[in-house]
């Protein structure tokens, strides 16, 4: 069993920190739907969106 923290990666765009638990460890970004779609436009996408529900 490895330990849990060889997985953590760093996003490349936002600079958090996510679990790549994918066996490829190809992931680059903590959400492919947040960082990954917004890499482009190198903006911080964890704002909340919405919040007026
Ligand atoms: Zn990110």
């Amino acid at each position: 069993m490895q330990p849990i923290l060889s997985k953590v990666q760093e996003c490349g765009a936002c600079s958090w920190l996510f679990l790549d638990l994918s066996r490829s460890k190809s992931r680059r970004w903590c959400s492919m739907a947040t960082c990954g779609n917004g890499a482009k436009a190198q903006r911080h996408y964890h704002a909340v969106r919405g919040a007026t529900d």
